[in-house]
């Protein structure tokens, strides 16, 4: 261990960006050495940004996704389909769908899956007002856009069997070979669900 190279000012800043994901202490180092050395044009205006960005910041009531405004800028948008919802575990993959452009609908964030072992039961997530959203609103379809890992497969079940009263059609993504993707690197238990859920050419 070293010593402190900086005042506890920048130690902090240092300590903070490291906790960011995807740096470690090496490149928060760099990055607040990079902040620091454009003091003008990078520094101050992203302090300022966060300042705003943390007054302002709020959970959408109706979808759970993260804006400044409730209802969120996407429940805000009548253009959007109001037929479909598409049901995610976190805002990083509603925000993810969004950049693939594809869909124009509407969005429901769980806040996670069921995960016996992490202690996150129905009622940690948002199951209850998916349920009321589907009737309220007459959704048609229901896309479950939820990982592909055991947990979620599992939150998956669960959630079609919450709404198996209701007449919505339930639907998931494919799963299988990525766009741009080799077979021969793909794990099996990749490859099998590609084959099971292959389509007409
Ligand atoms: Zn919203």
């Amino acid at each position: 261990m070293g010593g402190r190279v900086a005042g506890p000012e920048i130690e902090r800043l240092i300590q903070l960006l490291a906790r960011l994901p995807g740096l470690g202490p090496r490149s928060a180092r760099r990055a607040a050495l990079h902040l620091i050395r454009k003091r003008e044009e990078l520094l101050a205006p992203l302090a300022d940004t966060l300042r705003v960005a943390c007054d302002k910041i709020v959970t959408c009531r109706a979808c759970g996704n993260a804006d400044t405004c409730d209802p969120c800028t996407l429940c805000r948008d009548e253009r959007r389909d109001r037929d479909t919802l598409v049901v995610v575990e976190t805002v990083a993959d509603l925000w993810a769908l969004e950049r693939a452009g594809v869909l124009s609908a509407r969005y429901h964030v769980l806040g996670g899956t069921l995960s016996p072992l992490d202690g996150m039961g129905p009622s940690d997530l948002n199951l209850a007002s998916l349920v009321e959203r589907v009737a309220a609103d007459r959704v048609k379809e229901v896309i479950l856009a939820i990982n592909a890992t055991v947990d979620g497969q599992t939150t998956a079940h669960y959630i079609v069997g919450l709404l198996a009263d209701s007449k919505v059609k339930i639907t998931r993504l494919a799963h299988g070979i990525p766009v741009g993707g080799e077979l021969d690197y793909l794990d099996e238990g990749t490859l099998a669900a590609a084959i099971k859920s292959r389509t007409v050419f």
